[in-house]
């Protein structure tokens, strides 16, 4: 089985978070250009269908072939396969702004990309902490399939203290509370409650190899 995969690791999104970062925001740009103007053999820009089918409540995932990001831009392509994890909510901002461009979406809702046709295939077993942050293809055996289920992303959470409101709490591979409530006459470290309906999920599934 082969598989496109973001390669995790505590602390891989955590050192980007704040700062501004100028090589991702120009991946964005890039990226949204390659949106804008790749075209099929039959001079149609070639993902512009399937990003006014993103109207659709239910699709949120614009796919798109690696072979096309190379021909495209060889540079952005590198980058965006060495840093993916530092690039990856640039890249989806700029499916956004694509998707907005094109069609009338709700303000609030997220968009995804997913690669297709990466161009090198690992082994599972040649996966070292130094590919961690890239995106790679893998080829393995299969032992396991868990259902797909909502993984919490961002939460939004309520001090069961003071009742405040913590919005933007971003998740990383293990559940995260705010570290200390948000009212500064508040010292609530460890009483919250997840706002399920004011947090952000994506369909999430665990393979084992
Ligand atoms: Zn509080």
């Amino acid at each position: 089985m082969d598989l496109a995969v973001a390669v995790g690791g505590a602390g891989a999104a955590q050192q980007h978070q704040q700062l501004r970062d100028e090589v991702a925001e120009k991946c964005q740009k890039l990226f949204q250009d390659f949106l804008e103007e790749f075209q099929n053999s039959d001079g149609e820009v070639k993902y512009l269908r399937d990003a006014e089918e993103l109207i659709r409540p239910e699709r949120n995932t614009l796919t798109v072939s690696f072979v096309d990001l190379e021909q495209f831009n060889q540079q952005l392509s590198t980058t965006v396969q060495e840093e993916f994890y530092r690039v990856y909510p640039y890249l989806c901002r700029a499916v956004r702004t694509f998707a907005r461009d094109h069609g009338s979406v709700p303000a609030s809702k997220d968009f995804y990309v997913a690669f297709q046709d990466l161009p090198t295939r690992h082994k599972i077993r040649e996966l070292t902490s130094a590919k961690i942050g890239s995106l790679m293809r893998i080829s393995g055996q299969v032992v396991r399939t868990h259902p797909v289920h909502p993984e919490l992303v961002s939460g939004t959470f309520l001090c069961l203290d003071c009742q405040t409101v913590i919005k933007d709490v971003e998740q990383q591979f293990k559940y995260t509370q705010p570290n200390i409530c948000r009212n500064p006459v508040c010292a609530n470290r460890r009483r919250f409650l997840l706002d399920t309906n004011k947090s952000r999920f994506v369909d999430f599934q665990k393979v084992q190899w």
